[in-house]
This record gives structure tokens, sequence and C-alpha cells, in this order.
């Protein structure tokens, strides 16, 4: 049994003796390198971070994990969040396995499919507003402001210092921080935990650098990049759909105090990059999780010179639960016959 974030980083995490310690066996996700990305992309060292390999294929596990033990510990009864996916299909499946009810409102008729079936099988109370992602967080806001239920939205703090302990397995991993850190950015306190967990590290002398922290929206839905809120945000990468992200300063300052930078990517290069990482790699990311790929492909292309640097970049959810996006515009099969000899002919071997 893999030892939970709960005891193996109990000394960054807000752990009492009152703490319930479990486990649905997220984190220690792979790290894995890939030649063929580096020499495609012209990079030294490029390293995928697979956080699909957490239980419920998200790295939104990590966070959970704490706020849901958090929430036992007040005594709290039930949990409550917005959603584009996957942070419903994560409350669900923590909150039942601790007893708990989970309440999550998503975006009407704009959640994949893989996503809403997990909600459902996990037990969840699942309401679907008719309004985009940030009008179901401002309900939830409102709610849990009104009724005695845990906000597990990454507004709670609980949600970053849990997954802030990906910075912490890649640096123990590698041995040092990398030199750039590609992520996607939505609701954006993914990136403000990774720098968290970076910065802890360095102070803790357990790192002896910081990353730089490259984050990218998809340009239908990158008020970070505009400077404004994007009304009517629109992208097929559904867990980057987000116009007013909650951690919006704290991404800039993440930006800021790594020098990095926060740009965006096409669908177009989000759905060619999540072929690229399927294809030369064998890591099949949801079309979000891609984004990092299609950040670090963009800018390399416009010059910069990663050939002696180490990156990493954060494929932060499973492409099985949409696979919708990844079949859109696929090749059909090739229709055969069930003969020996007219498949031969179709594959050339005849
Ligand atoms: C939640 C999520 C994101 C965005 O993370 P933020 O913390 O909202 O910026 C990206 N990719 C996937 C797969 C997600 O589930």
């Amino acid at each position: 049994m893999r030892t939970s974030i709960l005891v193996r980083y109990k000394d960054y995490l807000p752990i009492t003796a009152d703490t319930p310690l479990f486990s649905l066996g997220e984190a220690d996700t792979p790290l894995v390198r890939c030649k063929a990305l580096e020499t495609e992309i012209g990079c030294g060292e490029l390293y995928l971070k697979l956080e699909g390999c957490n239980p419920t294929g998200s790295f939104k596990d990590r966070g959970m994990v704490v706020a849901i033990a958090k929430a036992m510990e007040a005594g709290s009864k039930a949990v409550m969040c917005a959603s584009t996916g996957n942070t419903s299909a994560s409350a669900a499946a923590y909150a039942a396995y601790c007893g708990l009810t989970a309440v999550v409102i998503v975006p009407k008729g704009k959640i994949a499919l893989g996503k809403l079936a997990q909600a459902i099988v996990y037990g969840a109370k699942i309401l679907s507003v008719d309004g985009n992602f940030d009008q179901a967080l401002q309900m939830v806001r409102g709610l849990t402001e009104k009724h005695p239920i845990t906000l597990v939205n990454s507004l709670n703090p609980h949600r970053i210092d849990g997954q802030k302990t990906a910075a912490f397995e890649i640096v123990d991993v590698l041995g040092e921080a990398p030199d750039y850190l590609f992520i996607p950015v939505g609701n954006a306190g993914n990136i403000t935990a990774y720098w968290k967990g970076f910065v802890e590290y360095f102070q803790a002398t357990k790192a002896r650098s910081k990353p730089k922290m490259m984050g990218f929206q998809a340009e239908g839905a990158a008020p970070i990049v505009r400077g404004h809120v994007v009304e009517k945000p629109e992208t097929v990468a559904s867990a980057i759909r987000i116009g007013n992200p909650a951690s919006w300063k704290k991404a800039v300052a993440a930006r800021d105090e790594s020098g990095g930078v926060i740009d965006m990517v096409s669908d177009a290069e989000i759905l060619a990059a999540q072929r690229l990482m399927a294809s030369k790699a064998g890591v099949f990311g949801e079309p979000a999780s891609a984004a990092s790929v299609a950040g670090l492909i963009k800018l390399s292309r416009k010059g910069l010179d990663l050939s002696k640097k180490r990156a990493v970049c954060i494929i932060t959810g499973t492409g099985l639960k949409d696979t919708d996006a990844a079949l859109k515009d696929a090749q059909p099969f090739i229709e055969v016959p069930a003969d020996l000899a007219a498949i031969e002919k179709v594959l050339g071997w005849a």
C-alpha cells in the first residue's frame, strides 16, 4: 500500500492529531521522460507528470484528500463544489469513501460524459445549472456561506496544500527543481499550488532552485492573458473553460515571482498536442492537460531555447474521460470483410 500524502508530507500540510489519515491511492504519480518528444520539440530533457494516474483520473484527488480529511476533522457532514467535471468526480469519490454527502453544481451540457458518469456512480447529488462554471461557482460560494457545508473548490486552502505535493514529488524524483514547469491554467488553483510547493521546498533547502512557471490558457478562455474577465468562455478543453479564475492574482504572482509567462494556445494547438503526446509518448491526456505540451511547442517555435533545459509538463487528467473530444476529427476505421486475404491486401502485405 502506498503511503498517504497526509503522512508522507505531513510536515508541509495542516495535519493535527485529529486529522483522519487515509488514502484512495492518490499521488506518487509517474514522471515519464520522453525522448521522442525531446527530439521533436528540441528540448534537453522533457518529462510528463501523469496526474491522470490518480484514482479518479485527475490531479484534483491530491487536493481533495486534504480538503475532505479537514472537513471530517471539523465534523462536516456534507461538501459542495462547482465543477467542469473533474472536481465533482473527485469530491464525489472522497465523500463516498468518508461517508459524507457530496453536492456538485455543473454547467448544463458542458461536462464531459466520463466525468458526469463518475459523479453519478460515486453517488453525488448533481445539480445542472443553466450557466457557465463561473456562475456555478458563484452559487456554491453563496450556498456554503449560508449553510453548514464545506466548500471544496480550490478556494478551499486545503485543496491548494494537497496539490502542492506534486511539486515536492517532482523535486524528490529529479533531485532538484526543473528549469521550466508547463501547466494548464483554468481556475488557476493548480499553478498557485505548484508554485507554493516549489517555494516551500526551496525554503526547506530541499531544492537549490525554483522553476519558471509557464501557464497556458485556451484562446477562447484566456482572461489572465487578455487582462479582463471572459463572459462566455469557449474551448474544447472543458477543464479550463473558465472566464474568471478564482486564483487569478496568485497565478500572476507565481508567473512574476518565477520569471515565467502565462500565455494562450488555440483549440487546434491543444488537439494537435494531445495527438502528438499520445502518438509519440503513449500518453493519453484530456484536452486541457495537453495545453501544457501545446504551450511548450508554441514557445519553442517562437524561439525559446530549451535545448539545454529540463522541462516538466503537467498532464493534469486522463483522456479517457472525454473521448468525444479525442474522436472529433479522428480518421475513420478501415472497414474490412472477415477475410484474411482481403485484410492483407488493405495492409499492403499481400
Ligand atoms: C481542474 C483542471 C485543470 C485546471 O486547473 P486549475 O487549478 O483550475 O487551473 C486543468 N486540467 C484538468 C484535467 C483539470 O481537471
